[in-house]
């Protein structure tokens, strides 16, 4: 059998809900001619005039025998996710089930979809332009609220507007600078020529537009810590809270808390939201010599992590006091400093070490804990305006290549260079912005990016 194409437009299906004990299974299909497909194993064959946004009652059959009873939303090109005739099956939850709903589609004349090819098919039909695809990724991975706001936005098309009226001031840039090439030397009157001179035709607008790009290429460091999050890991002697502050960061009961030192004898992490930032919380082995092999392997990898952290929380045991072992680490890695345990006792006056005020907590009753949060947060600007901001890496890639292209063709302006070698320059970058949109990206390209798709979504 052929291996199957993106775009080819054959009937596929795929269960695109988590299989696993749950009360529904959505099972979506869509391409030329489905929905008379799936009359061939539902129990009414009227299912194949159904008209579209209608939902059917009825049971998918295979080989005469009933499967499942189901509810099936119909919706008809072009008025669906991939533009294409589709419907999605609700049938009952489990592997079982879903498994043979997806037998008698196959033997129906289904084929499994690939990752992300809905999607694509909504691309190559005019739904959802490049930057929309991929937010539709970005959602599904979105980590936390403010995560999911950002990518909804774009797959809104705040992003696909702004590069598109980017490009539209390059293209009146171009088309300027295409006059002046299109007309001989004589017939440009000496004050037009003046006007050239050290400058872009639509020099202005041109500067927008780099001023514009910059802002969107600008936006990628902040939109990046909202996708992928930062490491934020707790370090200290064993007993100092850090298990019980990993549980009051969690608000739930995730790692085990004992008075017995160096029970966290590996690592335990989890995500957490702080002030709408992702944040990978790992709560390290305790920092000690360690008594066996097994737990010197755990103190190992809690070095590693604690080296490769965005930031350390290393927590002084506010009981027992600070110790010859928090001094010497504090001192040599850049961590911030946490005096636990402040419920039983506040930070001695003044601090042993000098220039430090540590942040009191307590892991306990959560104080300071809002401190701690403010602090995290601090270096990251969390009140993003409602700008259009970039998704991904690859969209960040031709951003910057727009800009360095735009930059130089200003350069090349100034020092007087002739048109026609600066006009390509700007055409380039107008193209680098089309492949952001996916107007002038090759098939290649476009079927690597949904290959890499988790989901066949
Ligand atoms: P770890 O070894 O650093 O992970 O420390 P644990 O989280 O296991 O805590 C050691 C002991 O200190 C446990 O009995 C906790 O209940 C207690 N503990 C931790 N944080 C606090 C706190 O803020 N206040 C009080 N009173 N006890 C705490």
């Amino acid at each position: 059998m052929l291996k199957p194409k993106y775009g080819d437009e054959s009937p596929m299906t795929a269960i695109s809900t988590t299989p696993g004990n749950s009360a529904l299974t959505l099972i979506r299909c869509s391409g030329k001619g489905s929905i008379e497909l799936l009359s061939s194993v539902f129990s009414s064959a009227k299912i194949k005039d159904a008209p579209g946004n209608t939902v059917a009652h009825g049971w998918i059959v295979d080989k005469e025998q009933k499967i499942d009873e189901v509810l099936v939303s119909v919706f008809r090109a072009p008025k669906s996710y991939t533009g294409e005739d589709s419907f999605d099956i609700s049938c009952h939850g489990g592997i079982v089930v879903a498994k043979a709903v997806m037998i008698a589609l196959k033997n129906a004349g289904f084929r499994d979809a690939l990752p992300g090819e809905f999607t694509f098919r909504a691309f190559l039909n005019g739904k959802l332009d490049l930057t929309q695809c991929e937010s539709v990724m970005e959602l599904v991975s979105a980590k936390t609220d403010t995560s999911r706001s950002h990518a909804l936005s774009r797959l809104s098309g705040s992003l696909q507007k702004e590069i598109n009226e980017i490009k539209q001031k390059l293209v009146q840039v171009l088309a300027g600078a295409e006059i002046y090439l299109d007309y001989s030397e004589d017939e440009v009157s000496a004050t037009d020529d003046d006007e050239i001179n050290g400058k872009l035709p639509n020099q202005d607008i041109a500067l927008s537009a780099l001023a514009r790009l910059k802002k969107l290429s600008a936006s990628w460091q902040l939109e990046r810590i909202y996708q992928e999050g930062i490491t934020v890991a707790l370090a200290g002697k064993p007993n100092a809270g850090k298990s019980s502050l990993f549980n009051s960061l969690l608000k739930e009961d995730r790692s085990i808390v004992t008075e017995i030192p160096g029970t966290t004898r590996d690592w335990i992490e989890a995500w957490v939201s702080i002030e709408g930032i992702p944040v990978r919380l790992v709560d390290t082995a305790g920092l000690r010599e360690a008594a066996d092999s097994v737990e010197k392997i755990g103190v190992e990898r809690s070095l590693k992590i604690l080296q490769e952290a965005d930031i350390v929380l290393y927590l002084i045991d506010g009981q027992e006091g600070m110790t010859k072992e928090d001094i010497d680490y504090v001192k040599k890695e850049k961590c911030l400093i946490l005096w636990n345990k402040c419920d039983l006792t506040a930070v001695p006056q003044p601090f042993p070490l000098a220039d430090i005020n540590p942040i009191c907590v307590s892991a306990k009753t959560g104080e300071g804990l809002n401190l701690l949060y403010a602090e995290i947060t601090k270096d990251i600007q969390t009140d993003l305006s409602a700008d259009a901001a970039l998704g991904t890496t690859r969209q960040k890639n031709h951003v910057d290549a727009a800009c360095a292209l735009l930059e130089d063709a200003l350069v090349l302006a100034e020092k007087d260079e002739p048109l026609d070698l600066i006009a390509p320059l700007i055409r380039e970058a107008v193209n680098a912005l089309g492949e952001i949109t996916g107007e002038v990206s090759s098939a290649d390209i476009i079927e690597e990016m949904f290959s890499n798709f988790c989901v066949r979504k």
